[in-house]
């Protein structure tokens, strides 16, 4: 019974995995759409110039590094002094949509105590630091800046 489950677990997880990639795949393709610029980190304006300067990496000190224009289309990334304040905002949905959805698959899906789910979210805000420093940067100007082919 016992390896059955466990084939049924894999054979889900290799499913999701297919489907994540061949969604990712089709919205990847599709230059012009904000989810673009989002995911691979492009000029808001052209999708073709990089927006930050240095690729993913967990060095705190250089992962929410902005370039100063973009190289294709020379859009300038801070459109207003203190611009990226704005991505606070952005910021803390994230942060209360990782709560949200760390607390639910411990506490809920998992069934752990409530402080080890307290521990878990603590964790996991941590942890994804990085990503949402840089989504709720290029989330903010994607709101502000809209694709022009
Ligand atoms: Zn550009």
């Amino acid at each position: 019974m016992k390896q059955y489950y466990f084939i049924f677990n894999l054979s889900i997880f290799a499913l999701a995995n297919h489907s994540r990639k061949f969604i990712l795949k089709i919205i990847m393709l599709k230059k012009g759409t904000k989810i673009y610029s989002v995911l691979r980190g492009k000029c808001p304006s052209c999708h073709k110039g990089d927006f930050f300067k240095h690729s993913f990496t967990m060095n705190l000190f250089k992962v929410n590094k902005i370039k100063k224009t973009c190289s294709y289309c020379d859009l300038k990334y801070m459109i207003e002094p203190a611009f990226y304040f704005g991505a606070l905002y952005v910021s803390y949905g994230i942060t209360v949509a990782l709560c949200i959805v760390t607390f639910v698959i411990s506490k809920l899906m998992l069934n752990v105590a409530l402080l080890t789910s307290f521990i878990t979210i603590f964790v996991v805000l941590i942890l994804f630091i990085p990503v949402n420093l840089r989504l709720s940067r290029i989330l903010w100007i994607n709101m502000f800046v809209s694709y022009k082919p």
